[in-house]
């Protein structure tokens, strides 16, 4: 599995922005992803790590997932649609 960018090539990280999941509700929380074998490891971005305490963790992080497989993610670097080429 690999992060293509259609920019940058090949990238080990993808972000997904938690306003297009949770709208208000997480607004300016980024989530990461990165490739660890043949999963997927999502965490949420340092800077909100605080305020995403209060929720459902698990719940979340399927969702951006699954975001990521459908290829709603995007680059670090260029910020352009990555895609997850399995
Ligand atoms: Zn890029």
């Amino acid at each position: 599995m690999r992060f293509d960018c259609p920019n940058c090539g090949q990238i080990d990280k993808a972000l997904v922005d938690g306003y297009g999941i949770g709208d208000r509700l997480l607004e300016d929380v980024w989530f990461e992803i990165v490739i660890d074998g043949k999963k997927l490891k999502v965490k949420v971005d340092d800077d909100a790590k605080d305020y995403f305490d209060q929720f459902d963790s698990k719940l979340w992080y399927d969702i951006v997932e699954k975001e990521v497989r459908n290829g709603h993610a995007e680059c670090p670097n260029c910020h352009e649609e990555i895609k997850l080429i399995p």
